[in-house]
């Protein structure tokens, strides 16, 4: 037996069904238990509860002249049998034969069975549900003490015949009936109809999900007539766009970085060649081809580090050593790496200090970026100027040059992955497009605010700004 031919019990359409089905079935069961099974009971004590107050209402009008007529005139209006019965169980009232619909006299004995309370002074009234030997339905009897009059008691029967309801009950059951098998019906077909309009956008979902899943990258979740489906298929959506990107992201990684290999390696083989081929002998021309692809060796290698860097940023992405840390130490440091271009002319200054709380070795990244790019790109104007400034409980770095500058419009794209300006026919030895992106995600783990300010040639300030050390708060800023 396959999967489609078995009713699969756990599927939203089969459990809608069920649970529509059953809630139609146990209404029409209360139903049918109320009108059929209920009925006689209902109907006895609605009876009982309307012969009893008709009874008190006569009972209170004893004595009164116009008692006869007001026992007459409940007799008709409610199809009861009043009676008035002496101490001895003497009918009376009434004794015209004509004055009654329906009379069930009290016998002797029976007189004395139901009146005995009433007898005693024990009890004014008393109902019952009583079987008189010669009646084959019960009878309501409400009984109770009327008064005194010359010397002589008297009592109040009110009598109702509980008549049989089992031709009601059939017309009934046989409309019951009907109304059943066509709400049974309704219910069916009407939830068939709601639990396959419910699944269907699931099952949708499933289908485009599996078309993705074999590598269908174009693929729409649907949004249907539910919030909580749309909710789900923007979700997917969502989640499909990610998945695209990071695939775009990942060809694009491959791309760049084959790129970037090949012509640095393009160049070393054919200087490599030109020394074999040419220059072997000519010690000046064979150095300056033998720098040439030193100069490409730095660069794959400056590239490597960049690579690895990225990776090591978005893998252990999460995980920080927050410290205070003091940031004139960390710049001192990462300007000894930059010790031999002091030989050259370049100027770096340090102006204030104090502490950070950050993740040192990363923040010394971002260090290390900024100052390379102050480097890289200030031409010839070949100073660099570094801040730390501390206001209130924040801490500022910056990074300025006063070299080529950045346009505007490039200002936010610098960040981006393997962004390298907008000259990219001119070959640049210098960057690898990495180095702003790394330091975006470092900065922005530590949900630092970052960011620059560049006028074309006028220089590039880049700063980030977080919480000042412990020690430093409210005190003094070296
Ligand atoms: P690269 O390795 O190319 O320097 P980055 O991510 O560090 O990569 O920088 C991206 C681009 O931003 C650079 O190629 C350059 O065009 C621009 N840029 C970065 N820093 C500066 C700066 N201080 N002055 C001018 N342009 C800069």
């Amino acid at each position: 037996m396959t999967r489609d031919t078995i009713v699969d019990q756990k599927s939203i359409r089969v459990k809608f069904w069920l649970y529509f089905s059953g809630m139609a079935l146990f209404i029409l069961l209360l139903l049918w238990l109320l009108q059929i099974v209920f009925i006689n009971s209902f109907y006895k004590s609605m009876k009982i509860r309307d012969t009893e107050k008709v009874g008190r209402t006569v009972t209170r009008l004893f004595g009164k002249e116009d008692f006869e007529d007001t026992l007459l005139r409940y007799s008709f209006e409610k199809n009861l049998s009043l009676q008035v019965y002496n101490d001895r169980g003497g009918l009376v009232f009434p004794l015209n034969p004509l004055d009654y619909i329906y009379q069930p006299t009290i016998s002797g004995d029976d007189f004395f069975t139901y009146f005995q309370p009433l007898l005693k002074n024990d009890k004014t009234e008393e109902t019952y549900v009583a079987d008189y030997k010669n009646e084959n339905a019960s009878t309501i009897l409400y009984v109770s003490y009327l008064g005194e009059e010359a010397g002589q008691k008297y009592f109040l029967a009110v009598s109702a015949n509980v008549d049989p309801v089992d031709s009601t009950v059939e017309i009934l059951k046989d409309q019951l009936m009907i109304v059943s098998i066509i709400s049974l019906m309704v219910a069916f077909i009407l939830s068939l109809y709601l639990s396959s309009r419910l699944a269907r956008p699931l099952s949708d979902m499933a289908k485009t999900a599996r078309a993705l899943g074999q590598g269908n990258y174009d693929v729409q979740f649907k949004e249907q007539d539910y919030t909580e489906i749309n909710d789900l298929a923007r979700t997917l959506n969502y989640a499909t766009g990610e998945l695209t990107d990071a695939l775009e992201m990942r060809k694009d990684l491959i791309a760049n970085v084959s790129h970037d290999f090949k012509t640095p390696l393009t160049v070393i083989k054919s200087y490599g060649e030109m020394i074999r081929d040419i220059s072997g002998d000519n010690k000046e021309l064979r150095e300056k081809h033998t720098q040439t692809i030193l100069e490409e060796v730095d660069y794959l290698t400056n590239f490597v580090n960049d690579l690895l860097d990225l990776s090591r940023v978005e893998s252990g992405l999460g995980t920080l050593s927050l410290t205070d840390v003091n940031l004139r130490e960390l710049t001192e440091e990462v300007l000894a790496r930059f010790k031999s271009l002091k030989e050259k002319g370049y100027v770096f200054r340090i102006h204030g200090g104090g502490l950070m709380v950050c993740d040192s070795n990363k923040i010394r990244q971002v260090i290390y970026n900024f100052i390379s790019n102050g480097i890289n790109y200030s031409q010839n104007k070949k100073e660099i100027d570094i801040y730390i400034i501390s206001e209130g409980n924040l801490i500022s770095y910056c990074v300025r040059d006063y070299g080529k500058g950045i346009p505007k419009e490039d200002q936010d794209s610098i960040w981006e992955r393997f962004y390298r300006g907008r000259d990219h026919h001119e070959r640049q030895m210098v960057g690898t497009g990495l180095g702003l992106f790394i330091c975006k995600n470092i900065l922005e783990l530590h949900g630092f605010r970052y960011g620059v300010k560049s006028a074309v040639g006028v220089g590039s300030t880049f700063y980030f700004q977080g919480p000042l050390g412990e020690n430093e708060k409210g005190g003094t800023v070296r």
